[in-house]
């Protein structure tokens, strides 16, 4: 569904992403994991054209971004293709960003009706069978602050969910959840994988990484250290920086 090849990225003379590739098909979970710092952030929000970068290819559904100028002048060409993309990979914050002058069930319809145009009757359905999914049916009516950090997080989810999208990008989605929370958002991250959603999932969280992912990938300072199936890169980690980085994280 999507993939990166050779992608730079500077925030005028730091460079952030040295020539990464990543790839996530159909179904697929990758992981990205990195110390602070490392660009984890930045290839997520690469990913749907939420950032700029200088270099390199970005593939959705193998059609190539088409760009336009050089270098930091660079700057997708095609609006309707950045839209495209933009709705079709949902992404999901770490600090939640639900609206809170609407209700939960508001703050999921909201961009199906608004941005794709759907009708009313069917994405109050959709959204009511994403809530339920998520754990939360019951607080359709209720405000974002009425809710817990973890059922805040899953109404984001469920809002996510309700554009149909080609896949979920998650940018820490448990880092501010307290454990108990945390784990219910864990929890419905995992139904994801097991139901075949293409996820890419930025965490701090090791043990969800290795338990839902097919693929994790270390970055460091703006290069992939190391890469591979879960097993592998907890198990039997070979380069230093990352056997150090796991150290340091449990
Ligand atoms: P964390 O685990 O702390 O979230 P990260 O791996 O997600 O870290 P990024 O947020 O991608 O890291 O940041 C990578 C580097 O880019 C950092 O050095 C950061 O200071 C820098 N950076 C990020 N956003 C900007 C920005 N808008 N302007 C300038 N520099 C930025
Ligand atoms: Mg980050």
């Amino acid at each position: 569904v999507i993939e990166i090849r050779n992608l730079h990225k500077a925030y005028g003379s730091l460079e952030v992403l040295r020539g990464v590739d990543v790839t996530a098909r159909r179904g697929d979970v990758v992981s990205l994991i990195g110390s602070s710092g490392s660009g984890k952030s930045t290839l997520l929000r690469c990913c749907n054209l939420l950032e700029d970068s200088q270099q390199g290819e970005i593939l959705f559904k193998g059609e190539p971004v088409r760009w336009k100028g050089e270098g930091h002048a660079r700057r997708p060409a095609d609006a309707k293709q950045v839209l495209r993309m933009r709705t079709n990979l949902s992404m999901v914050f770490q600090q939640f960003n639900l609206w809170a002058h609407m209700t939960i069930l508001q703050n999921v319809m909201e961009a199906p009706l608004t941005v794709l145009g759907r009708p009313r009757a069917e994405v109050e359905e959709a959204a009511r069978g994403y809530l339920a999914k998520v754990g939360i049916g019951d607080k359709c009516d209720a405000y974002p602050a009425q809710l817990s950090g973890g059922q805040q997080q899953r109404a984001a989810i469920a809002r996510g969910l309700c554009m149909e999208p080609e896949a979920l990008l998650f940018d820490e989605p448990t880092s501010a959840l307290d454990p108990e929370l945390e784990q219910e958002v864990v929890k419905v991250i995992k139904s994801l994988a097991e139901e075949g959603r293409t996820m890419i999932i930025v965490t701090h969280d090791m043990k969800m990484a290795h338990d839902v992912s097919d693929h994790v990938v270390f970055l460091h300072k703006g290069l992939i250290e190391e890469e591979g199936p879960p097993a592998t890169l907890f198990g039997a980690p070979k380069s230093e920086r990352l056997q150090g980085f796991l150290k340091s994280t449990t």
